[in-house]
C-alpha cells in the first residue's frame, strides 16, 4: 500500500482553528482522484473479511468517506452528527475535544441490538469524539468491532479512550 501517496497529499496548516493546534487538511487528499482511490481501499482493508452491519461516521469529516466504506461493505451508514442536526428522536453524549468541547447525537433507531458496527472518522486526536461515539452505540446496543481512521496523532494518545481489546485502524501517523 502506497501510504506515500496518501501522506503526500494531506496539508497541514499552523494554528488553525486555534493557536497551537496543527490541522491536518484532506482536502487536497480529496481533490486527487488516486489518493481518494487509495485511501478508500486502505480502510476497507481491515474490514473486507468481517460481518459488519453499521459504519457510524463522525460529523463531519467523517461522512466523506463514511459512506462508500459502507456501499462497499453492504452496511448501513449512520451519521453521528452535533447537537441539534438530527431531525428524529436522539441519543445524546457530550465529550471534550482537542479543542473545546461538545454534543454528539445518533438516532435512536440507527442501531439494533447486536449489530456489529465500526466507528469511522478522518482523525483520530484526543479520543473524545470516537469514545464518545462508542458510548452512543453501546447504548444502543450495537457492538463495535473496530475503529477506523485515516489519521492518528499520536501524540495525543487517543488510544487511550477507545475500547480496550478493539483494533483501532489508521492509514498515516504522526
Ligand atoms: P478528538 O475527539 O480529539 O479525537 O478529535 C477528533 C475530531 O476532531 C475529528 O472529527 C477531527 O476531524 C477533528 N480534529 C481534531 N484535531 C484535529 C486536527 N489536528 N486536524 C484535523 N482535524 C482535527
Amino acid at each position: 500500500m502506497d501510504t506515500d501517496y496518501i501522506r503526500s497529499h494531506i496539508r497541514t496548516i499552523l494554528d488553525f482553528p486555534e493557536e497551537g493546534i496543527q490541522f491536518k487538511d484532506i482536502t487536497p487528499l480529496l481533490l486527487d482522484s488516486k489518493a481518494n482511490e487509495l485511501t478508500l481501499s486502505a480502510l476497507l482493508e481491515p474490514f473486507k473479511t468481517l460481518s459488519v452491519d453499521k459504519i457510524v461516521g463522525l460529523e463531519s469529516r467523517g461522512f466523506l468517506f463514511g459512506p462508500s466504506l459502507a456501499k462497499d461493505l453492504r452496511a448501513g451508514f449512520v451519521p453521528a452528527r452535533k447537537k441539534g442536526k438530527l431531525p428524529y428522536k436522539t441519543t445524546q453524549k457530550e465529550y471534550g475535544l482537542e479543542y473545546g468541547q461538545d454534543v454528539l447525537e445518533m438516532h435512536i433507531d440507527a442501531i439494533k441490538p447486536g449489530e456489529n458496527v465500526v466507528i469511522h472518522d478522518d482523525l483520530l486526536a484526543t479520543g473524545g469524539t470516537a469514545k464518545a461515539a462508542t458510548d452512543l452505540v453501546l447504548e444502543l446496543g450495537g457492538k463495535v468491532i473496530g475503529y477506523s481512521f485515516i489519521i492518528e496523532l499520536s501524540f495525543l494518545s487517543g488510544k487511550n479512550q477507545l475500547l480496550e481489546g478493539i483494533p483501532i485502524h489508521y492509514i498515516i501517523q504522526y
